[in-house]
C-alpha cells in the first residue's frame, strides 16, 4: 500500500470507498509527509513500544507507527472507516483496530493485556471536539504512560504549555503540567489536512513525569481548587474560593492561608504557579480538616 500521506493516495482511498466525512467526529485527515515524519520523530517510538493511536482515520499515521513500533492498538469510533483500515493496514500483522469510542474504552485493561502493564506511548491526530477529556482521562485514570504526542488545535497547545501571567494560562495548563512536561514540536497549517480545519494546529509532546513536580496532600482537592480559581478569572482568590461550592473553605481561611504564604489577600489565581497552588491547597486542606474535626 502506497503511503497515504501523499494527497492523491488519500483521495484515491476516499473515492474507492465513497467515504463521507463526519463533522461530528472531527475528521480532518493528514496529507503531509513532512508533518507525519515530524510526529513520528517527536514520539521517539522504538521496536520495544506498544503504541495507542486514538482516531486512526484511514490509517495514514497508523502505517508509520506500525513500521516503527512493536505493536499498535488503534481505536476508531466511525464504523465506516473499519473496512478501509482493514484494507490500508492489510500488510501489517502488528496492528489491532478497535471500533469504539476512546472515552468508553478501558485503556488500563489494554495496557495490562498488551504490554504487561508497562508504560505505553500515545500518538494521535486528535478529534478537536474532545481533546481535553481525552488527555485528562489518560492522566486522571493513571494509565501507565511514557508520553503523549498529539496534534491539537494551536490555541489548546499554547494553553497546555504556558505559565502564570498570560491570558492562556488556566486549569488545563496546571493539570497538564502537574502530570507531564509539555513541548510544542511543530505548528501545522490548515492546508496539511483534508478537509481543511478552520483553525491552526500544533503537535505537542507531553512527557509523563515519573514523580509529580510538586507534593500534594490531596490531588482531587487541589484540582477542585484550581478549577474554582479560574471559574471566575477576574475575581480575587479570596472571593472566588471562599464559599465556592464543593470546596468547603471560608474567605477567612483563604486569607489565612495566603498570609501564611506571604501573598496578598487581593491576589488572583492567574498569577499563581503550580508550586503555589500545591502549597495553597495543602494549607487549606489542613485548615479545613482542622475545622471539620473540631
Ligand atoms: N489519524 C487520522 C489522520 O491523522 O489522518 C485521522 C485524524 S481525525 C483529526 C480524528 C479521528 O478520530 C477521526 O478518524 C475520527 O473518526 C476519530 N474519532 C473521533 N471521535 C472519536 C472517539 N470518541 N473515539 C475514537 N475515535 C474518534
Amino acid at each position: 500500500m502506497a503511503t497515504l500521506g501523499i494527497p492523491q493516495n488519500t483521495i484515491a482511498v476516499l473515492q474507492k470507498y465513497n467515504f463521507n466525512f463526519q463533522k461530528k467526529f472531527g475528521q480532518n485527515f493528514l496529507i503531509d509527509t513532512t508533518v507525519l515524519d515530524r510526529i513520528i520523530e517527536a514520539s521517539q517510538i522504538t521496536k520495544d513500544d506498544c503504541v495507542l493511536e486514538i482516531g486512526p482515520g484511514i490509517g495514514t499515521m497508523t502505517q508509520y507507527l506500525a513500521e516503527r513500533a512493536r505493536e499498535v492498538i488503534a481505536v476508531e469510533i466511525d464504523k465506516a472507516l473499519i473496512p478501509i483500515l482493514q484494507d490500508t493496514l492489510a500488510e501489517y500483522d502488528n496492528v489491532t483496530v478497535i471500533n469504539d469510542d476512546i472515552l468508553k474504552v478501558d485503556i488500563n485493561k489494554i495496557v495490562q493485556e498488551r504490554n504487561d502493564g508497562r508504560p505505553i506511548k500515545v500518538v494521535a491526530n486528535l478529534p478537536y471536539y474532545i481533546t481535553t477529556p481525552i488527555i485528562m482521562g489518560l492522566f486522571e485514570s493513571h494509565v501507565p504512560l511514557k508520553s503523549i504526542t498529539i496534534m491539537v488545535q494551536k490555541e489548546v497547545a499554547d494553553r497546555m504549555q504556558v505559565g502564570p501571567g498570560t491570558k492562556d494560562y488556566g486549569a488545563l495548563s496546571l493539570a497538564v503540567q502537574f502530570y507531564a512536561k509539555p513541548q510544542i514540536v511543530a505548528n501545522v497549517p490548515p492546508n496539511c489536512f483534508i478537509p481543511r480545519p478552520n483553525v491552526g494546529s500544533a503537535v505537542i509532546r507531553l512527557t509523563r513525569y515519573e514523580e509529580p513536580p510538586v507534593i500534594v496532600k490531596n490531588e482531587q482537592f487541589m484540582f477542585a481548587l484550581i478549577r474554582a480559581s479560574f471559574n471566575q478569572r477576574r475575581k480575587t482568590l479570596v472571593n472566588g474560593l471562599g464559599n465556592a461550592s464543593g470546596l468547603s473553605v471560608t474567605k477567612d481561611q483563604v486569607v489565612a492561608a495566603l498570609e501564611e504564604m506571604g501573598l496578598s489577600a487581593t491576589i488572583r489565581g492567574e498569577v499563581l504557579t503550580l508550586e503555589q497552588f500545591a502549597r495553597l491547597s495543602n494549607l487549606l486542606f489542613d485548615i479545613r480538616r482542622g475545622t471539620m474535626l473540631n
